[in-house]
């Protein structure tokens, strides 16, 4: 075996806990994430299987939408993200990884929890895009609380708005523009199956994004537009450390995980690209559509679960 077969086959060559405290104001930035995540910006390699298409990807700027951002432009597509105006620095890194592709990269700031922003936001991507085939509902809020009594109406109003809103928003908003063959892509949880107690108003909200995925997947159908969802477990991203988690929490972060450590980001795009890409290889043609897969909290469980997601057991 070649010394660098043996670096990728070694299970510990990634950052184990505990991890620093590390608390951050909401969003957070990735770049002050300690380890820093990864989000395949040296290991995802493209195919070329979504040249031509255009993609916009709410939260792009880090996390899971940024590892979703370039593993499309490394595919080929053209890509726009959005994210909040003080996150400004990490979508700066985004872009500058899309445009290395040699794709057309746009970013849009702006608050999803507006209506009024979120159609602007559509319209000016496919403005700026030549058009629109992808549309990745990403963005999200969590912020714990402990208890229901302190949970208040202005928190559970801004999950609630961020989290179930504006994908419905988003959607209305692209219709005007998808064609056949379009997709639209949601980002539950596991959270929607196994909710934490101090995740109440969270929890309900990715329950939610699986229910409008099944329901909007039935009525979208027909027209040639896929529908589906990813419920990934934990990742390492700046949704943790900044009130996703108590602090607590973040520093034995994955800890429970088989392999004692939280999986990867680039595990996300590089497992479950059949479902990130609109022409998925993976689900049986007569259930397209209609299919919502989860992405586990675990290596071990993963391929679990996407069998039973080709069952159709979602
Ligand atoms: P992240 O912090 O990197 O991404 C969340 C993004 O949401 C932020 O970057 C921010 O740009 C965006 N956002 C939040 N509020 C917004 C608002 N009002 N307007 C516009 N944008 C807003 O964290 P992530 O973990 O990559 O989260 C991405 C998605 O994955 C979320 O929907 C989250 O619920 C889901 N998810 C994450 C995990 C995990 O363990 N990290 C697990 C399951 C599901
Ligand atoms: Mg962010």
């Amino acid at each position: 075996m070649t010394t660098s077969n043996k670096a990728i086959l070694d299970p510990d060559r990634f950052p184990k806990p505990p991890f620093r405290q590390q608390p951050q104001q909401a969003p957070g930035l990735a770049s002050e994430m300690d380890p820093p995540p990864d989000h395949g910006e040296t290991s995802y390699r493209g195919h070329g299987r979504l040249t031509g298409r255009k993609a916009l990807i709410t939260g792009g700027d880090s996390g899971i939408g940024r590892a979703v951002a370039i593993a499309y432009a490394r595919e080929g597509a053209d890509v726009a993200i959005n994210y909040l105006p003080e996150e400004e620095s990490d979508a700066a890194e985004v872009i500058k990884l899309i445009e290395a592709e040699g794709r057309k990269a746009v970013a849009i700031p702006g608050d999803l929890r507006s209506e009024a922003f979120c159609q602007k936001l559509v319209n000016e991507a496919a403005d700026k895009l030549g058009g629109l085939d992808i549309l990745v509902n990403n963005a999200g809020r969590q912020q714990f609380n402990e208890s229901i009594r302190t949970l208040s109406t202005e928190d559970f109003d801004a999950t609630f708005k961020t989290n179930v809103y504006a994908p419905f928003w988003l959607t209305k908003a692209a219709l005007a523009h998808l064609p056949r063959g379009a997709a639209i892509i949601n980002t539950s949880s596991v959270q929607a199956f196994k909710p934490s107690d101090i995740l109440l108003d969270y929890a309900q909200t990715k329950a939610c994004n699986v229910a409008f995925t099944k329901a909007l997947a039935k009525q979208l159908g027909p027209e040639g537009i896929r529908v589906n969802a990813v419920a990934p477990g934990p990742y390492w991203t700046p949704l943790q450390p900044s009130g996703g988690q108590p602090q607590e929490k973040v520093e034995q972060f994955g800890a429970d995980a088989p392999l004692g450590r939280p999986p990867v980001n680039r595990l996300k795009s590089h497992r479950s690209m059949s479902l990130w890409l609109p022409m998925s290889a993976v689900l049986p043609p007569a259930r397209c559509g209609v299919q919502t897969a989860v992405q586990a909290q675990c290596n071990a469980s993963i391929s679990v679960d996407m069998m039973a997601a080709l069952r159709g057991h979602f």
